[in-house]
């Protein structure tokens, strides 16, 4: 089946045209700065990607269309065929996702008017983590704020952490339905998954994007009456307390750079601020694992995916150098070996296998689509 994912962001447009059964990516593009200039709104963009469709794809159609969508709240725990009432239920849950589900909608709008007979299907990034137990995604807060304003754990990266559960699985020879594993997703985005017979019972991110792990430019997991008090006091306003959880914490906070290579390299020649923000995210992962290693029972398999995980051994061998006590160790010569393929990087007497294995969101929603609309005799 091919397979266009798209990617609809407030003043961006990503797609790749895949091929469900060769897994080749025939046509891939970015359409940025919409609304500005030459390019006015969505529509724009999405001409401008038929062009590139078509030269790209020459008589082949695109067969179904996947929207990558980052809240689907506690209604979708499974992608979706689009329609309108579909697009409305995405548009409702913006105020949980205010700079991506408008932005979402608006794609899909578009692409329904212009490309009627195609179908089209929503695949959240929530939506893995709506098996995690309620004691899990609760907070410890009045009953009110979940009920009346649904704050609550979402979770995020949740095709990530599926696809890699799967292949992870896989490669260790487990069944999917028993394995229990810890899936650090680290990227410029970064969060970690408790998984326990395949599915995920605990996630790091929560309400928003924003908690948990250290990352790029998000801080994650601080004390809330921080917040409170800057605010109260006057030091910051609301919306720069938000600027600045979100966009000037994390590795750059710490050190003025999120560019994970740099920091290392700067850690080796002896700069103080970038060893301390590596040491503060190896630890705040170290911790995360820990925890996790408890919330499955045992986890079977560490496993690092994303732009970090998959390509910073030094970042790897930080944190893994942390984990004695769960007699993780580390087969150093395949740690720093570079390579595509998922793969071990464990010594063989480690007491629970560490895995990288990159990881493909485009692909994985393709897989989604092809499942679902296969798998339904209305499609
Ligand atoms: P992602 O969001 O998955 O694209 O990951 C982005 C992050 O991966 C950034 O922090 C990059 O610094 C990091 N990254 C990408 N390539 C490398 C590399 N070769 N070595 C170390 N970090 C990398």
């Amino acid at each position: 089946m091919l397979v266009l994912v798209i990617n609809s962001g407030s003043s961006s447009l990503k797609f790749q045209a895949i091929d469900t059964a060769s897994g080749d990516v025939l046509s891939k593009g970015l359409i940025e700065q919409i609304g500005e200039g030459p390019i006015a709104d969505h529509g724009a963009a999405i001409v401008i990607m038929e062009d590139q469709l078509h030269k790209d794809l020459g008589e082949r159609e695109v067969q179904a269309v996947g929207h990558r969508v980052v809240h689907g709240g506690e209604r979708f725990s499974q992608p979706v065929r689009i329609d309108y009432e579909i697009v409305r239920a995405i548009e409702r849950l913006s105020p949980l996702a205010p700079l991506h589900n408008p932005a979402h909608a608006l794609g899909m709008r578009e692409l329904m008017e212009r490309w009627p007979d195609t179908p089209q299907v929503a695949v959240f990034d929530t939506s893995f983590h709506r098996t995690l137990p309620e004691y899990a995604w609760r907070y410890a807060l009045p009953d009110y704020l979940y009920k009346e304003h649904g704050v609550r754990r979402y979770g995020f990266h949740g095709t990530s952490h599926d696809y890699v559960t799967g292949i992870a699985a896989e490669l260790l020879g487990h069944d999917r339905n028993q394995f229990n594993a810890v899936i650090a997703h680290l990227g410029n985005g970064a969060s970690v998954t408790a998984v326990k017979n395949g599915r995920s019972v605990d996630t790091s991110m929560g309400y928003t994007p924003l908690e948990g792990l250290v990352m790029g430019t998000r801080s994650g997991d601080v004390d809330p009456s921080i917040i409170t008090q800057l605010i109260v006091r006057g030091i910051c306003s609301a919306e720069e307390m938000d600027s600045i959880l979100n966009k000037q914490s994390g590795l750059k906070g710490l050190s003025g750079s999120n560019d994970m290579r740099s920091l290392v390299e700067r850690a080796a020649e002896g700069d103080d601020a970038a060893e301390l923000a590596l040491s503060v995210a190896a630890y705040r992962l170290q911790k995360y694992v820990g925890a996790y290693h408890v919330a499955v029972g045992g986890a079977q398999a560490l496993v690092f995916t994303a732009g970090i995980g998959e390509n910073s051994w030094q970042f790897r061998e930080r944190v893994c150098s942390g984990l004695g006590a769960l007699g993780v160790k580390l087969d150093m010569p395949t740690n720093v070996t570079r390579s595509s393929e998922p793969r071990v990087i464990s010594a063989l007497d480690s007491a629970i296998p560490v895995l990288v294995v990159p990881t493909n969101e485009e692909e994985a929603i393709a897989g989604l689509v092809k499942e679902l609309l296969n798998g339904n005799a209305e499609a």
